[in-house]
């Protein structure tokens, strides 16, 4: 191409290539101004480099730009400049020869291209080996797309088939906003909008679709935004797993025209590769759950189990530490499976999975160990009893109410069987095998639940006697109580009595409180007891108060779950009536633990009590030592030094001085000292030294019945 103007830019010559090359004729360029003809308007450079050339500066002496041809194409000539003089010298114009470089600009862009799409192919399939997750891969392919693809944006969406949406899981360089809109036009339902947007159709007809340049586009929505966003070209992705698309791709670049052919090629590998690492991902955490879940019921399989409960005993093999593993089957399963089929016997353990993770007991390990098979797990258990206690609970939650199924009511009965740590064995294996012996034990027995260790069912079944016996006890009436006389450490007079229960068992005579108080505690048959032994208390010391006999206080113990129990006070308020020598005649006695548990509370009802004129005595004091800061608050009146702390004190110096400090911070507080369990001389003689108020135990008098107290202590001796 060559090209000559003056000053002003007129064409004063051109050459017939670039007439050929533009599409004008001769007479129509001539004397035209070469900008407006020519140069595109939105060109920068032109004409600064023309002015530039003009005033002789080298810089304009070579330059690249894009001219328009007569129907508005493009294309990019390389021009070499220089000035035209006149023959006096001055500056009088320009001339140009130019080359037409269009194709190898294009090419040069098109490889600067193609590498950055081969960049991302390669980048993404190295990520495809060492993901693991949907997650890592999605967020991995849209950042390399950015970094090495040099995408102004980039999203991928998961197809949601029950929604019939597109979903954006992951995207970078996208704002929020535009997110949002995308979230709501990705619908694959709304049939009038479907023809136009990319996206959607990508989905449905499983094809790529492209944009080169959305400035052309007409019939897809959203297009304004995106090119107010400075994106140009757009394409969008099946990402595919077994011929159904998964997902969807999306890229977004500056650049018109970035999609073509030969890039789309390497885009189309790139989406396979993708759908083949989703693939491989689904496959894998399939695997993964199959190893370790059971498929019908969703719980943790047999590995898993054995798995959880080797950890927690790996994490707890402490000398304390108990476990339970107990094992529960539905009792003749089979009959239901050959009888109403497998569907029917599938339903019916999902039902039970359902029941068992509903119900109120928390389990340690819950797990589908079989088929009908469940394992369980319980942390610190407690005693044979209550394992038992809280299994029948399960079966009851899980059985009691009947299974619809086919039309029909069906009543199904479970079965456990308990292995215990440690003593059945060390290991899961092991214990596994011992619940899956007790179980196999239980199917020719009356017994729902057997522990694999004999002597743990003895105890479940002497604990269960025990219990009925008890509870016919109440009816019976069979409690009595027993009096305990406290004397005075200086004068050794009788001062007061505590009242001990004891129960005169038919079977084996009188058992003492230690064996049956926490069975009462635990069936709830202490409300009813403790009730009675505070109505017994209160009519025996009026008995002796009316029949003129020396004015005692007796004290009666009260249980934790009674003192927390709502109408306690109320009660008491009622046992004592409107008489307040009743109440004078009476004290409660309350261990140091319960009342430690909550302690403001706690002391608002320990100040009703008082307000009654009953006085308060802390039981077992030192077995909980928290309460030496908070003994000042209490609104108590006597401190009960534990048996065990009088033993030691006799024992040592140590033992001496602890007794010895706490006796005189109950005196700093105004409160009376008694020592329970002084059986010897010595101990009197000391806790008389330390000056200790009274004491309380064998050496002065065991618990006596009412009558042989009677006549020991209270009655005037026969003449
Ligand atoms: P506690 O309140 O600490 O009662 C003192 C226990 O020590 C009584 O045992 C008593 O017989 C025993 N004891 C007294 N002096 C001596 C002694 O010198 N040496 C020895 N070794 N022991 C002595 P008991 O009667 O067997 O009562 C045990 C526990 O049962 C009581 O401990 C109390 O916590 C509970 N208890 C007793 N009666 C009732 C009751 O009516 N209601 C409630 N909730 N608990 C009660
Ligand atoms: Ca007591
Ligand atoms: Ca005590």
């Amino acid at each position: 191409v060559s090209l000559m103007l003056d000053c002003q830019a007129q064409i004063t010559y051109c050459n017939d290539y670039l007439l050929r090359l533009t599409g004008w004729q001769r007479e129509e360029v001539q004397g035209q101004n070469w900008f407006t003809l020519f140069i595109p308007p939105d060109a920068e450079g032109p004409r600064e480099t023309f002015q530039a050339l003009l005033a002789n500066q080298p810089t304009a002496w070579h330059f690249d730009n894009e001219i328009l041809t007569r129907t508005g194409g493009r294309r990019i000539i390389r021009w070499n400049n220089t000035v035209l003089r006149s023959t006096a010298g001055e500056v009088i114009g320009s001339a140009s020869i130019g080359e037409d470089i269009t194709e190898s600009k294009l090419a040069e862009r098109k490889i600067v291209r193609l590498n950055r799409v081969l960049a991302v192919l390669s980048g993404i399939n190295t990520l495809i080996v060492r993901v693991h997750t949907r997650h890592e891969l999605f967020e991995e392919s849209c950042r390399i797309a950015l970094e090495l693809g040099k995408f102004k944006m980039a999203w991928i969406g998961l197809v949601d088939r029950t929604a019939m949406q597109i979903v954006p899981v992951t995207s970078v360089g996208a704002a929020e906003a535009f997110l949002d809109i995308l979230k709501d036009s990705l619908s694959l339902n709304d049939d009038t909008l479907l023809e136009r947007i990319m996206p959607v159709r990508a989905v449905r007809e499983k094809t790529a679709m492209v944009s080169n340049d959305l400035r052309l586009e007409t019939t897809s929505i959203y297009m304004q935004d995106r090119i107010a966003r400075g994106i140009l070209s757009v394409a969008f992705l099946p990402l595919m797993v077994a011929d159904a698309v998964q997902g969807l791709f999306a890229l977004y670049s500056e650049e018109a025209g970035f999609f073509d052919a030969d890039e789309m090629m390497l885009l189309t590998e790139l989406a396979g590769d993708i759908g083949f690492a989703l693939d491989h991902i689904e496959k894998v955490e399939r695997l993964n759950y199959l190893a370790y879940y059971d498929e019908l019921t969703g719980m943790p399989n047999r590995s898993m189990f054995l798995e959880q409960v080797s950890q927690r005993l790996r994490l707890r093999s402490g000398e304390n530490n108990r476990l339970a593993l107990a094992l529960v089957d539905i009792d003749r399963f089979q009959i239901i499976n050959e009888t109403l089929g497998r569907k029917v016997g599938d339903d019916l353990l999902k039902l039970v999975t359902q029941r068992m993770q509903c119900s109120d007991i928390v389990f340690d390990a819950m797990a589908c160990v079989g088929i009908n098979c469940f394992g369980l797990v319980l942390l610190d258990p407690g005693d044979a009893q209550s394992i038992a206690h809280t299994l029948e609970q399960l079966l009851h939650d899980c059985f009691t109410t009947p299974f619809h199924l086919n039309d029909t009511d069906l009543r199904m009965a479970g079965k456990v069987g308990v292995a215990m740590y440690p003593l059945d064995g060390g290991d899961a294996e092991v214990l596994f095998r011992c619940a899956e012996t007790a179980l196999k034990r239980t199917r020719g027995s009356i017994e729902p639940l057997l522990f694999y260790a004999p002597e743990m069912n003895t105890r479940v079944a002497a604990a269960l006697n025990l219990e009925s016996r008890l509870r016919a006890a109440v009816e019976l009436g069979e409690f009595v109580l027993y009096y305990q006389p406290k004397v005075n450490l200086m004068t050794g007079k009788l001062t007061s009595l505590e009242a001990l229960i004891r129960w005169n068992d038919p079977q084996t005579g009188l058992v003492s409180p230690a064996q049956f108080i926490p069975i009462l505690e635990e069936t709830g048959l202490i409300y009813a007891v403790g009730r009675w032994a505070l109505h017994q208390a209160l009519e025996d010391s009026q008995r002796w108060r009316s029949g003129g006999l020396a004015h005692l206080r007796v004290a009666v113990n009260v249980s934790p779950l009674q003192m927390r129990h709502r109408n306690f006070i109320e009660e008491v308020k009622q046992a004592i009536g409107d008489d307040p020598q009743v109440a004078a005649g009476l004290e409660l006695e309350l261990t140091e633990s319960l009342v430690m548990e909550d302690v403001n509370h706690s002391i608002a009802r320990l100040q009703e009590i008082r307000a009654m004129g009953v006085t308060i005595a802390i039981d077992d004091f030192g077995t909980g030592f928290s309460s030496l800061s908070y003994l000042a608050k209490l609104p108590v009146d006597t401190l009960k030094i534990d048996r065990s702390f009088v033993i030691e004190m006799t024992e040592g110096p140590q033992g001496l001085a602890l007794v010895s400090t706490i006796i005189n911070l109950a005196h700093a507080l105004k409160l009376k000292v008694v020592a329970e369990g002084v059986e010897t001389e010595e101990q009197a003689r000391l806790l008389r030294l330390l000056n200790c108020d009274e004491m309380q135990g064998y050496l002065f008098s065991k618990p006596l019945p009412r009558d042989v107290l009677e006549t020991r202590y209270l009655l005037p001796p026969p003449v």
